[in-house]
């Protein structure tokens, strides 16, 4: 675990979150300030800072966040309405929290491209 990783503390318990899954490899919560009627943040549980600090080594683990995003869409019932993974990537992508997360949005019509 990374010292002062917000998203870390969840995985470990130490920051309330409401979960919606958690395996060995992620974990899956609301966001704390959601933008749509469904949005869930899709985290590995090791911290990696972002998407270009994904190495080989981390492969599995990615492989697995993007499985479960499929899965929990079924799970919040916006698999057949459709929805959005999306990933944040540094100052221009809009990143906020530097352990890697795919938001996963859902329930509305999304308008592209975004903001
Ligand atoms: P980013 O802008 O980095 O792609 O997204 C970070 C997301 O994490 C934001 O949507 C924000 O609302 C969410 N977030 C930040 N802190 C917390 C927290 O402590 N708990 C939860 N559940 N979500 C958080
Ligand atoms: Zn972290």
């Amino acid at each position: 675990m990374t010292q002062d990783c917000i998203f870390c503390k969840i995985v470990a318990g130490e920051i309330p979150a409401k979960l919606v899954y958690q395996d060995e490899q992620v974990t899956v919560f609301h966001d704390i300030d959601p933008r749509a009627p469904v949005h869930v943040l899709i985290i590995p549980n090791r911290h990696i800072a972002s998407l270009t600090a994904v190495g080989d080594e981390d492969a599995a683990a990615v492989g697995r966040l993007l499985t479960v995003a499929g899965q929990v869409a079924q799970l919040t019932g916006v698999a057949e309405t459709g929805y959005r993974v999306t990933v944040n990537v540094g100052r221009d992508g809009g990143q906020a929290v530097y352990h890697l997360h795919a938001h996963l949005l859902g329930g509305r019509r999304l308008s592209w491209p975004p903001g």
